[in-house]
């Protein structure tokens, strides 16, 4: 079925219906199901109540006979409760005892709206009830709406206000909210309008963000961001404009301290940007200063910074003109006993003074008196404080925490520009240092340098630097001494242009070659060193002996990067080695020759004694070659052992001379030469030991004779003549033959021991080495001049005894 009151209904209508199991009730009951309504039964009065409660019904029927409680005291109690109360319908019964005209007097008294009474007029009954229930639900409705209204406008947290924007935004209604934010009582803020709020236009440092940004004033006169917002609403019949406040103070405090924190981040950004590119310390901390001004205008600013021993001083300032500026760079501040320096070591933040005359630890210097404010940040550097920087005032209350913060984060931003600064300033001095050290290694190279040059150069084995050229097979030669241009007659461009096949050596033909170059480098390889002796060829072609020895010369990985060859020219060596395996052979060829001999003339002797006259000077003979012979053996031990010993004194030079040439005079004769001597007529008086330039004189002019074929001439002179630098006088023996000569390829070996030049003569080859070892023991010269064919003339020469020669020196000489 359909209700005329569908659209206001939420639900079908409830009735309650009290009252036992009668007639009237069932009635009433059969109307109120056929017309759809939802119907609950109370039985007695109790549970009328708890229904009534529980369902809040849109109409309540009491019949007159319910039990448990007068049924008018019933209806009298459903119709005194608070709110909007269902109406109530009595059911009265004709029949019923005290029924009568005073019933339904006391039933309208107590709140029944209406009475149903028999007889029962089934449409009206169905009408009035219909009635009384739409009555109902329309006051239910209204009280609703009206419920909703308050907890919409009156009740809401939001600050509303209606307003009447034709009457001059007058303020028509506030909710309690308004009240309370505007801080006006309803009635006050009644009396004024919109506009009276309006604190827009004279507070104006920003302008408005939008449209509906006011800035409205409270009552006690406080300045509040609000956005309003509005929108018609009908009220009281009028059409008023419903304004709904929103309070963005907090919002807009947080957006501009954000917008103020984003323009010091960015401005931090761009400072800290160009801080890190300056890597001079003095130019970065003025560029901080600039920046400290920029982000927090100020009066004076500066930098201090902490030395070794824990003093803060200024290193840079700005602004203080017109202040001992000078004093205040000297002032130095004993970080730990200045209060305000060490609590920011302490906390590691900024410090604020708004009134340095407040700060109980100021220090008061006098460079500063005039300080009134100050604010103050570390320059940190990994946890460790290295300065300060700091802006100062002489108005008191110039700085807030809001500064400090600011110039702290500068600080931060500096410290790290600082520490880079302070780095690349190491870096500097490091690399600095390093030159020096480079410079003097490189001095250090230099002289040792000019020291293996000269080592070099003084050097008679020849050196070669082989080195491997990066990308060739081949060597090359880099570097050759004088001594090795000396020896092989090739120039270093030469060495450059041909490299080590400079040594190839004779009759070795390209592949020996390169064979033994394999060999080389082989044993470099393997024993890093190379050692070989053989006979090579000089750019002239004439050969020579070398020895060399190469080693090769590594990289720091063990890598060959060349060799150095030194070679020595050992002709004369080797020469000298032939001539001493000759003159063994000779020797004990000339001594088993008399020993032959000798037991020849014993044996004969044993057979024949009475021959003992023949013998016997044949026997003396070899006996005296075999003692000269092991006699010079001997000296020349000695020589070489340096364990000779002579026995100088002065004596007259004719005397020796004159001697040894009476000596030798009868074997000239034999041989049939010619025997001068020719002496200075007055002594000639040296210092000398007399037998041994005897033995000299001897050797020389028994090679004269020995050399000299018969028929020729040999003659001793001695003589005197002045010295290169005219102070000291020598004495000159001369021996002079017309025998055989020697040529010039073996006169500049004859001085050695056991050369001899082959010849016919006996001979040990030892006599000009001894006699040359005698003549420089006494500190005198030996030399030689010959032709071959045409004869030799050996001298020597001594010092002279002179008046003027010192007797201390002969007497130092002698011991
Ligand atoms: P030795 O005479 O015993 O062989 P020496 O040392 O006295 O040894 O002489 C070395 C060599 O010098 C001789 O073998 C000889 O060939 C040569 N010599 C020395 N004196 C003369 C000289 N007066 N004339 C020619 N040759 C000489």
């Amino acid at each position: 079925m359909t209700t005329p009151f569908a659209p206001i209904m939420a639900r079908p209508p409830l009735v309650l219906l009290a009252g036992g199991e009668t007639e009237m009730v069932k009635a009433v009951t059969d109307i109120l199901v056929d017309d759809g309504y939802q119907v609950v039964r109370a039985l007695n009065a109790a549970s009328t109540y708890t229904l009534h409660e529980q369902h809040e019904p849109d109409l309540a029927i009491i019949d007159s006979r319910l039990e448990g409680e007068d049924p008018i005291d019933v209806c009298r109690k459903l119709a005194a409760q608070a709110g909007i109360v269902p109406p109530t319908m009595f059911l009265l019964e004709q029949t019923d005892p005290f029924v009568g005209d005073r019933t339904i007097e006391k039933a309208l008294q107590v709140g029944v709206i209406d009475v149903i009474q028999r007889p029962l007029m089934i449409n009206l009954v169905r009408r009035r009830i219909e009635q009384l229930i739409y009555t109902h639900r329309t006051a239910m409705n209204l009280y609703k709406a009206d419920r909703r209204w308050t907890q919409v406008f009156e009740d809401n947290l939001a600050i509303k206000l209606i307003v009447d924007i034709d009457h001059g935004g007058a303020i028509v209604h506030a909710n309690q909210a308004a009240c309370e934010y505007y801080g006006y009582p309803l009635e006050d803020l009644r009396r004024l309008s919109l506009s009276d709020l309006d604190a827009t236009r004279e507070s104006s440092t920003k302008p408005l963000q939008t449209l509906f940004s006011f800035r409205h004033r409270t009552a006690n006169g406080e300045i509040r961001d609000v956005k309003l917002y509005m929108g018609p609403i009908d009220y009281q019949d009028r059409e008023l404009t419903l304004c709904i406040i929103q309070d963005v103070t907090k919002r807009r405090e947080a957006e501009s301290a954000e917008r103020e924190q984003r323009t010091l981040v960015e401005a931090l950004r761009a400072t800290s940007a160009t801080l890190l590119t300056t890597l001079d310390l003095d130019e970065l901390l003025d560029q901080i200063l600039d920046y400290a001004n920029r982000i927090i205008p100020n009066d004076c600013t500066n930098i201090m910074l902490i030395d070794d021993e824990g003093y803060a001083s200024v290193v840079r300032f700005r602004g203080y003109e017109g202040r001992d500026a000078e004093a205040m760079m000297n002032e130095r501040l004993k970080v730990s006993e200045t209060a305000n320096l060490r609590q920011m070591i302490e906390t590691g933040g900024a410090l604020v003074i708004p009134d340095t005359d407040a700060y109980p630890g100021w220090l008061r210097v006098p460079v500063a008196a005039w300080i009134r404010s100050h604010v103050g940040a570390p320059i940190r550097i990994d946890n460790e404080v290295i300065g300060f920087l700091t802006l100062d005032s002489e108005k008191p209350n110039h700085y807030d925490a809001d500064d400090a913060e600011k110039l702290h984060a500068l600080a931060d931003q500096a410290a790290l520009a600082v520490r880079n600064a302070r780095l690349y300033r190491q870096v500097v001095e490091y690399s600095a240092q390093l030159e020096e050290r480079v410079q003097e290694r490189t001095n250090e190279l230099i002289t040792e340098r000019g020291q293996l040059r000269a080592i070099l150069d003084a050097m008679t084995e020849g050196v070669a630097y082989a080195g491997m050229v990066p990308g060739e097979s081949q060597v090359k030669i880099f570097y050759v001494n004088p001594a090795m241009t000396h020896i092989t007659g090739y120039s270093f461009e030469e060495w450059q242009e041909n490299g080590i096949a400079l040594l190839q050596s004779v009759g070795l033909d390209e592949a020996g070659y390169l064979r033994a170059r394999d060999t080389v480098y082989n044993m470099l390889i393997e024993h890093g060193i190379h050692r070989a002796e053989a006979r090579l060829v000089r750019k002239d072609r004439s050969e020579y002996d070398a020895a060399t020895v190469t080693s090769r010369i590594t990289d720091t990985e063990g890598n060959i990067i060349g060799a150095v060859i030194v070679l020595r020219d050992i002709s004369q060596e080797k020469a000298l080695q032939g001539q001493k395996s000759r003159f063994f052979a000779h020797a004990s060829h000339e001594l088993r020759t008399p020993i032959t001999n000798l037991k020849t003339r014993l044996y004969l002797l044993r057979k024949q004694p009475e021959k003992l006259a023949d013998h016997l000077p044949v026997m003396e003979d070899v006996t005296e070659r075999m003692k000269k012979l092991v006699d010079d053996l001997l000296d020349i031990s000695r020589f070489e052992r340096g364990t000779i010993h002579i026995n100088r004194h002065v004596t007259d030079l004719c005397d020796v001379v004159r001697d040894t040439v009476l000596i030798q005079e009868p074997e000239a004769e034999r041989k049939g030469l010619k025997l001068t001597l020719k002496l200075p007529r007055t002594p000639v008086r040296v210092y000398i030991d007399p037998d041994r330039i005897g033995q000299a004189v001897t050797n020389l002019l028994t090679n004269a004779i020995n050399y000299t074929p018969s028929g020729g001439a040999v003659s001793v002179r001695v003589t005197t003549a002045k010295g290169e630098r005219g102070a000291v006088h020598y004495s000159l023996v001369e021996v002079e033959d017309t025998g055989i000569g020697i040529s010039r390829e073996h006169m500049q070996h004859i001085f050695q021991p056991f050369y001899r030049v082959v010849s016919q003569v006996r001979g040990t080859g030892l006599g000009l080495s001894i006699t040359q070892e005698i003549i420089e023991l006494h500190e005198g010269r030996i030399g030689v001049e010959s032709e071959p064919g045409k004869g030799s003339c050996f001298s020597f020469w001594l010092p002279l005894v002179t008046d003027t020669v010192d007797q201390g020196s002969l007497a130092a000489t002698k011991g």
